[in-house]
């Protein structure tokens, strides 16, 4: 019988590996259900959490999982912890695919900021045009700093109740190539865009359209994780998920 593999999705790459593994291994892909209008998945996938670290540990158990695939945004703060602590104790091994965190290059100005919380503090006091591309969840925090104009990207519609004054909301999926970023930032005549440092490839062309227009980036850190064995590629992910055996 194939390796029995549970993806823990959300992203393209996810997907992606879901779809390269589909003709050899018996794949089965999770969702947050965050998102209301997700893109179809080409295996079986199932919505919604588990119920916390010892939820995830009985599903394993459960459904005889034979290795389990951290394939998440790598701003999800909670699961990582969920995972590391349910693989260990259902003994499932585990394995991250995480694509290392962009660097800065000669041209950019970036400022770190520690958190989202801290962004605010960052974007100063005199009133700029930002280009908030971290998602809708959070944006509350902006208001502390409500004499900027906030254009914001996300793929679901903002909250109707949202505290910033000055709002400006488009909604749009990724991946963006780097004319779609410049005609945005263009048209909005953005001066500063604030990110999130996923390292995602498809979402990349921003930092690339930022450089090329000068306009300073406020670059999110990414949260604490637990130690765990962790690959960059879909690639490494598939040899790795090649060697483990199943168990059924
Ligand atoms: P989180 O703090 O790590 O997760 C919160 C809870 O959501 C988890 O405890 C778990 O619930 C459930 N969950 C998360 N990922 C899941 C999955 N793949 N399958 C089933 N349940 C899952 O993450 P978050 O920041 O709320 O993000 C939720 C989802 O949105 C993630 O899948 C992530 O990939 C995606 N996302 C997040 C961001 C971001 O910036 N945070 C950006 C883009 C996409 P239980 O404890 O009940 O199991």
């Amino acid at each position: 019988m194939a390796t029995r593999v549970l993806i823990l999705g959300g992203t393209a790459q996810a997907r992606l590996l879901a779809q390269q593994i589909a003709p050899q291994l018996d794949v089965r892909l999770s969702l947050a259900g965050v998102t209301q209008t997700p893109i179809n998945q080409s295996v079986p996938t199932r919505r919604g959490g588990f119920g916390g670290a010892q939820g995830l540990a009985r599903y394993l158990r459960e459904q005889a999982i034979d290795a389990l695939v951290l394939a998440i945004h790598p701003f999800a703060a909670r699961m990582p912890f969920n995972a590391a602590q349910a693989a260990a104790s259902a003994n499932v091994p585990l394995l991250r695919l995480l694509p290392p965190p962009w660097q800065s290059q000669p041209g950019d100005a970036w400022h770190i900021a520690p958190s989202l919380e801290a962004v605010p503090a960052l974007l100063g006091s005199t009133p700029r045009t930002v280009l908030l591309t971290t998602g809708r969840q959070q944006l509350a925090t902006f208001a502390q700093a409500p004499q900027h104009h906030y254009v914001v990207r996300s793929i679901e519609a903002l909250p109707a109740d949202l505290p910033l004054p000055n709002l400006t909301s488009i909604r749009r999926r990724g991946p963006f190539s780097l004319d779609d970023e410049i005609t945005l930032m263009e048209a909005y005549a953005i001066d500063r865009l604030v990110s999130k440092n996923s390292g995602m490839d498809s979402v990349n062309a921003k930092l690339t359209a930022a450089r090329e227009l000068g306009i300073p980036v406020i670059m999110v850190a990414r949260p604490p994780s637990p130690p765990m064995m962790t690959v960059s590629s879909i690639e490494a992910a598939v040899d790795w998920l090649r060697g483990q055996p199943s168990h059924h």
